[in-house]
């Protein structure tokens, strides 16, 4: 099932880029004796097969999928130059390949004019935007959604930010009303507007935190790890698809290669609107930069030695698939979109599940009807179990309870939890494989449906 057959094409692309050195004098490289690779390589390969089938379509569960084959074989061709994108002295080459394909995500956007660059993943893209934020507003509170991504408040306290969380709606969404309760204290410097959260896709209200934003005064920043390039997407409804349509009035934007975007981990990206934030970065190091007098993506952005393979491996993937709407990247995002719809509409129907609310984005969480909350949340992890058992791969999280409007949870708390089920449909495979996942799921319901009597 692995793919293999594009190694040929790399071994071509190799002798390619051999070739460019080939004014050198001959030297023997380090390389090994080939038998003591093999076993090693073995073994590897046999540590990696505890890994649950991340890669098959009848894995559902966290955001994980592969790579494009012409992600990993352009990080596989790079790696044998091992550029450093942090200075052009390391990474001459990669550095402009990060400088278009970077161009290509804020193009998707809608912005021409803008200061970015890569990082190694969404955690270092916020840290960035935090950090910028914290200095144009210092000393002012940073706000995101109780749904937000927990390293908001993490990353705040790395930055000596003061955090505050903003209740969600029973959709998930902030609540603007209490935003605005929160905003009018005068104290907020930022607002994280999550577009996409990692929990159920639900995409936070941007018109309205943008008008809050201008009357009373704070940055915003979108969150958009997980469902940045559902921007390309045609097959959003209503409030997701109006929020997509006015990021690029926010003033930073974080979005993850690494997630939705086909690339191997240690991908994520940074954007802002106004150029000039460049100028925060501003520092001067006697080592790094000696012989290029052109701009530096090191002078740029905060961590300093970055693999430039991973410019290499997102440049040739966008050439290979255009972020552009219709285009068969955005067809793979609209069908993982429409597997979740449809798995939706199957639980909605269905007396033994209860779904959440409708899926905004490709992530659909639900539960199996139980008497009480404590049954609910045992009888999730014990179908997740049995799911896995028959290799339907599903995930459990822990929600608030007044997602659902079950009257099994009368009355609940607004801190009151449950375990549920939960999938991400992120491949376009997920969309052919809808009947063998419910097939699966069916039977894992049924198996453990004597287990509380
Ligand atoms: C995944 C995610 C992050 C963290 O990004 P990493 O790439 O895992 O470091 C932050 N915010 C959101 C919304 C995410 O989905």
């Amino acid at each position: 099932m692995l793919d293999t057959q594009s190694l040929k094409v790399l071994s071509q692309a190799l002798e390619k880029l051999d070739s460019g050195f080939r004014n050198l004098p001959e030297f023997q490289a380090q390389g090994g004796d080939a038998e003591q690779l093999a076993i090693v390589l073995g073994a590897v390969a046999e540590k990696l097969q505890d890994n649950f089938p991340y890669f098959h379509p009848l894995y559902a569960g966290q955001m994980l999928k592969p790579p494009h084959a012409i992600a990993r074989l352009a990080y596989a061709l790079a790696m044998y130059i091992n550029p450093n994108n942090h200075a052009l002295d390391g990474g001459r080459a990669t550095s402009a390949l990060e400088k278009e394909a970077v161009a290509e995500i804020a193009a998707m956007f809608g912005w021409t004019e803008f200061l970015g660059h890569l990082c190694g993943g969404g955690t270092m893209a916020n840290l960035e935007a935090l950090w910028v934020a914290g200095q144009i507003h210092p000393g002012k509170k940073i706000l995101a959604n109780e749904q937000a991504h927990y390293t908001h408040k993490r990353i705040s306290s790395v930055l000596q930010l003061e955090f505050e969380a903003v209740p969600c709606d029973e959709r998930g969404k902030m609540e603007l009303s209490a935003l605005e309760i929160r905003a009018k204290k005068g104290d907020v410097g930022t607002v994280v507007a999550t577009l996409g959260t990692t929990a159920t896709g639900s995409v936070d209200p941007l018109v309205g935190i943008l008008e809050l934003g201008k009357r009373y005064g704070f940055r915003v920043h979108v969150d958009t790890a997980y469902g940045g390039y559902f921007v390309l997407a045609s097959n959003l409804a209503g409030s997701a698809k109006q929020a997509f349509e006015n990021a690029h009035r926010a003033d930073s934007i974080v979005v993850d290669p690494h997630k939705h975007g086909l690339q191997p981990y240690g991908c994520g990206c940074v954007l802002f609107r106004d150029p000039a934030v460049g100028k925060l970065y501003k520092h001067e190091s006697p080592y790094t930069y000696f012989s290029s007098v052109e701009l530096h993506l090191g002078e740029i952005s905060l961590e300093c030695s970055r693999p430039g393979a991973a410019a290499a491996a997102l440049w040739a993937t966008q050439k290979l698939l255009p972020l552009v709407r219709n285009g068969e990247f955005a067809k793979g995002l609209e069908a993982g979109r429409e597997a979740a719809l449809q798995l939706y509409g199957r639980l909605l129907k269905d007396s033994r599940f209860e779904p959440a609310f409708e899926p905004e984005l490709d992530i659909v969480v639900f539960l199996p009807r139980e008497e009480s909350r404590e049954k609910t949340s045992i009888r999730s992890r014990n179908i997740f179990a049995a799911a896995a058992r028959r290799d339907l791969h599903l995930a459990v999280a822990e929600l608030p309870v007044r997602f659902w409007n079950n009257a099994a949870f009368a009355n609940p708390s607004s801190t009151e939890t449950v375990t549920c089920l939960r999938s991400v449909l992120m491949k376009p495979e997920h969309l052919e494989w809808l009947e063998p996942i419910w097939d699966r799921l069916l039977k894992a319901d049924n198996e453990t449906s004597s287990a509380l009597a």
